[in-house]
């Protein structure tokens, strides 16, 4: 299989990339910028008509580079829902291998999680007062903690768990194209900066993408680009 990457923004290294605060920080300030699509809503009622600031991530990573890094399925009853629904290999049972081998989580070690796959994440140690002051509410109203909210039990309060690395913020643009490791990138074709206008098909075959700036490019059998 021969895969095509195209990204519209920049490929993100450096602290923006990597600082787990720095990220979240730059993609709240209401602004647009080369790692931030930063739109607006329409007017809302709900807001007095006034419009509301939508970060949205822009570059290698998309959201992940700009994200709170939080890491969490959804819940297994939406799955089966799906399954039930007429959806055939959606229930939580079909996902869940898929799931596991995407995972290379450090902290919990059963069936319902992987450690081999290339998405990095362990739960958050960290314990603050602010963590303690929210936890505070949910021990009042004897609300259950569960140690592991993408386990067996999903419902309760704790922390989170967080995708990170080495204490840095870990991405799928890292997860997939560049990773640590140094293993060789993966798709074989990559294009950053290119904006993707339409896709191109023959009879009901897709075959490649314009992107803006005329460019037509598809992946090759050899896997060099060709445009
Ligand atoms: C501030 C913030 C905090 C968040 N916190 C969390 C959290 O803690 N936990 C969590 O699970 N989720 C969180 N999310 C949501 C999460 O990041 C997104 O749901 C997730 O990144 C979506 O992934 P995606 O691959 O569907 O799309 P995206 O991550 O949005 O990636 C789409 C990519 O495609 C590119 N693209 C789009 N159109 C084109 C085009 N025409 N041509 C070329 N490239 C194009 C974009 O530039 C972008 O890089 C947060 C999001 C934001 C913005």
């Amino acid at each position: 299989m021969h895969v095509a990457l195209v990204e519209a923004g920049p490929d993100r290294r450096g602290v923006l990339a990597n600082c787990t605060a720095a990220g979240m920080v730059a993609a709240l300030v209401p602004r647009k910028n080369a790692s931030n699509y930063g739109f607006a809503t329409t007017a809302q009622a709900g807001l007095k008509q006034r419009s509301d600031f939508h970060p949205l991530g822009r570059g290698l990573g998309g959201g992940g580079a700009i994200n709170s890094l939080m890491y969490l399925r959804g819940h297994r009853s939406d799955y089966d829902d799906w399954a039930a629904m007429g959806n055939p290999g959606w229930s939580y049972a079909d996902v869940l291998p898929y799931f596991t081998k995407a995972e290379n989580n450090q902290t919990h070690h059963d069936a319902f999680h992987g450690d081999a796959g290339p998405v990095w994440w362990k739960s958050c140690a960290l314990t603050t007062p602010t963590t303690a002051s929210s936890n505070r509410p949910a021990k009042r109203r004897a609300c259950p903690s569960t140690l592991d909210f993408n386990g067996a039990t999903q419902e309760g309060y704790n922390s989170v768990q967080v995708m990170m690395k080495g204490g840095e913020r870990f991405h799928t643009g890292k997860a997939h194209i560049n990773p640590p490791s140094g293993r060789a990138p993966e798709p074989d074709a990559d294009d950053r900066h290119a904006l993707t206008a339409r896709s191109c098909s023959r009879g009901k075959r897709a075959v490649g993408v314009r992107c803006h700036g005329g460019q037509r490019q598809a992946p090759s059998p050899g896997g060099a680009r060709s445009l």
